[in-house]
C-alpha cells in the first residue's frame, strides 16, 4: 500500500485544528502581575468587559481594562494567595447579586453573600449588577410623596417617589440620621428600603442595623455593607449590587428607597481602582469618568409608568463635603446628576438646631409636584420668611433701635427655626406637621418665648389627638383644607391656646 505524504499532512492539520478547538485557549489564561487586588492576565483575548474570571481558591475578579496585550481584573477576594503564572478562566457571566424578598431584613456583602448569620440567602432569581436605565418612554413624573417624617424636609424640600435627592454636608452633621429617619418612616407605608454603606466603621454599620432592629423595622429592610475594611473593588461594586436589588422591587410595581451612605468614599474607591489599572488621572487624580460612574447609578432611580408596573426607586446619595465646600469636584458632580439636595450645615448643627438644613441651599427639583395640598397651604411661604429672618437677623446685630416691622420678623423667624427641630428616631406623621405649621403661621406662637415653643407643639399634638381626631382623620385621608377643616382647626387650636394661658 502506498502512502501519500500530502494526505498524511492533511489528517495531521486536521487533527490538530480539532486539538485547538477542543481547547478552547480564548477562555484561559494567565495570570502576570497580581497585587493591590489587581490581576493582570495574558491569553484572554474573547474576554468582555464586566465579565467575571475566576482565579485559584475560588477568587473572583471582574474584568475592568481590555488592553491590547493583557486583561486587567479587580479581584472581589483576596488576593495573597493568587501567584504569578495561575491560570485563570473566563465564567461567560458578568457580575451578579441575589434578588427577592429573600433579601429582606438581612444584611449582605457587596456580592450578596450573608454576612450577618450563616443562614443563606433564600433566592431564586440573580441581576446583574450593571443595567442600563430605563428610558424615557417608560417613565412618568414624580407624583407621590415619599414622606420623610422629618418636618423641615417635608414642608420646605419635598420629596417624591422616583426622585434622587442628595444629603450633602461636612462630617458629623446628622447626614445619616436623616437617610435613617427617613427609613424609620417608612415603617407600615409598603416601601422597601436598601441602605448601601461604602467604606464606613463596621461598628456604625452594626449599630444602625441594630437600631433598625429594635424600631421593628428591619423586616423591609436589606442592607449592603462595604466597609472601609473591605477592598476597593467590593466597595466600588456595592452601590451597583443594592441598586440591582432595588430594581428588581420596582420592576414588581412596589416602591423602593435606596441610600447611599457615602458616594464620596465610592469615588475614593473607584479612583484607588483606577491609578491601579493604570488609567490616566484628572482633577484631584479622580479618572475622567467619574461622572458617568455615579450618573449611570443615579439614573436607574426613577418613577416607571403604568404599563409598565408603576414602580419606583427613589434615591439618596449622600456626600460628604469638607468644610463646607460644596463647589469640589464630586459635590458638584452629584449635585447636577440629582434632582435636589438637602445641604447641612455644620455651625446650625453645633448651635443645637438640629437637623442642621440650611433652608437657602437647600431645593428640591421635582418634588413640589408630590407635595399633599394641605402641606403646600401651610408651608409655601416658609423658605422666604426663613430667609428674610436670616437676613434681618445679620443686620440687628448692629444696631439695637429696631421698627416693629423688624421685631415682628425677628420673633417669627425664631419660633419658625424652633419649630423646625426635631429629635432623632421620632418622624412626624403627615397631620402633626400639618397641625404645628398651621399654627405657627397663623401666629399663635409669635408671643412666645424661644424655649416654650416646642412643649408648646407638643401639648398641641396632645390635644388635638385626644380632642379632635375626626379633623385629624379627615386631613389624613383627604390630604386638603377645606372650609370646615380649616375652621375647626382654628377653633381647636384658640381653644388649646387659651387653656395654655389660664394654666
Ligand atoms: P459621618 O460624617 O460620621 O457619617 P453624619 O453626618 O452621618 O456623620 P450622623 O452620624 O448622622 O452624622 O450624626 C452625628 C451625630 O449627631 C450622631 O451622634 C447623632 O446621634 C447626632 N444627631 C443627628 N441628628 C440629630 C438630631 N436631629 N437631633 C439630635 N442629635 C442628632
Ligand atoms: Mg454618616
Amino acid at each position: 500500500m502506498k502512502i501519500d505524504s500530502s494526505e498524511i499532512t492533511s489528517l495531521l492539520k486536521a487533527q490538530i485544528k480539532g486539538y485547538e478547538g477542543k481547547l478552547e485557549t480564548d477562555d484561559v489564561g494567565t495570570v502576570i502581575s497580581v497585587g493591590d487586588g489587581i490581576a493582570l492576565c495574558y491569553g484572554l483575548d474573547k474576554a468582555m468587559l464586566g465579565e467575571l474570571l475566576l482565579f485559584p481558591h475560588d477568587v473572583y475578579g471582574m474584568v475592568m481594562n481590555l488592553d491590547a496585550e493583557d486583561v486587567g481584573a479587580v479581584l472581589l477576594g483576596d488576593d495573597r494567595e493568587i501567584m504569578e503564572g495561575d491560570t485563570v478562566k473566563r465564567t461567560h457571566k458578568v457580575v451578579e447579586v441575589p434578588v427577592g424578598d429573600g433579601l429582606l431584613g438581612r444584611v449582605v456583602n457587596a456580592l450578596g453573600q450573608p454576612i450577618d448569620n450563616s443562614n443563606p440567602i433564600p433566592y431564586t432569581k440573580t441581576r446583574p449588577i450593571e443595567r442600563i436605565a430605563p428610558g424615557v418612554m417608560t417613565r412618568k413624573s414624580v407624583d407621590t410623596p415619599l414622606e420623610t417624617g422629618i418636618k423641615a424636609i417635608d414642608a420646605m424640600i419635598p420629596i417624591g417617589r422616583g426622585q434622587r435627592e442628595l444629603i450633602i454636608g461636612d462630617r458629623q452633621t446628622g447626614k445619616t440620621a436623616i437617610a435613617l429617619d427617613t427609613i424609620i418612616n417608612q415603617k407600615g407605608k409598603n416601601v422597601k428600603c436598601v441602605y448601601v454603606a461604602i467604606g464606613q466603621k463596621n461598628s456604625s454599620v452594626a449599630s444602625l442595623v441594630e437600631k433598625l432592629k429594635t424600631l421593628g423595622c428591619m423586616d423591609y429592610c436589606t442592607v449592603v455593607a462595604a466597609t472601609a475594611s473591605e477592598s476597593a473593588p467590593l466597595q466600588y461594586i456595592a452601590p451597583f449590587a443594592g441598586m440591582a436589588m432595588a430594581e428588581e422591587w420596582m420592576e414588581q410595581g412596589q416602591d423602593v428607597l435606596i441610600v447611599f451612605d457615602d458616594l464620596s468614599k465610592h469615588a475614593v474607591a473607584y479612583r484607588t481602582l483606577s491609578l491601579l489599572l493604570k488609567r490616566a488621572p484628572g482633577r484631584e487624580a479622580y479618572p475622567g469618568d467619574i461622572f458617568y460612574l455615579h450618573s449611570r447609578l443615579l439614573e436607574r432611580a426613577c418613577r416607571l409608568a403604568p404599563e409598565y408596573g408603576g414602580g419606583s426607586i427613589t434615591a439618596l446619595p449622600i456626600i460628604e463635603t469638607q468644610a463646607g465646600d460644596i463647589s469640589a469636584y464630586i459635590p458638584t458632580n452629584v449635585i447636577s446628576i440629582t434632582d435636589g439636595q438637602i445641604f447641612l450645615v455644620v455651625d446650625y448643627f453645633n448651635e443645637g438646631q438640629r437637623p442642621a438644613i440650611d433652608s437657602g441651599f437647600s431645593v428640591s427639583r421635582v418634588g413640589g409636584a408630590a407635595q399633599t395640598k394641605a402641606m403646600k397651604s401651610v408651608a409655601k411661604s416658609l423658605k422666604i420668611e426663613l430667609a428674610s429672618y436670616r437676613e434681618m437677623l445679620s443686620f440687628s446685630q448692629f444696631g439695637s433701635d429696631l421698627d416693629p416691622a423688624t421685631k415682628k420678623i425677628l420673633s417669627h423667624g425664631a419660633v419658625l427655626m424652633e419649630t423646625l427641630k426635631q429629635k432623632q428616631y421620632s418622624p412626624y406623621p403627615l397631620w402633626k406637621q400639618v397641625l404645628e405649621l398651621y399654627a405657627v403661621k397663623n401666629r399663635y406662637l409669635d408671643d412666645l418665648e424661644k424655649k416654650e415653643v416646642l412643649p408648646f407643639l407638643a401639648g398641641l399634638d396632645e390635644y388635638f389627638a385626644a380632642n379632635y381626631k375626626e379633623a385629624i382623620d379627615t386631613l389624613m385621608e383627604k390630604k386638603a383644607f377645606d372650609d370646615a377643616l380649616t375652621a375647626t382647626f382654628e377653633k381647636g387650636v384658640s381653644e388649646y391656646k387659651n387653656s395654655r394661658k389660664k394654666q
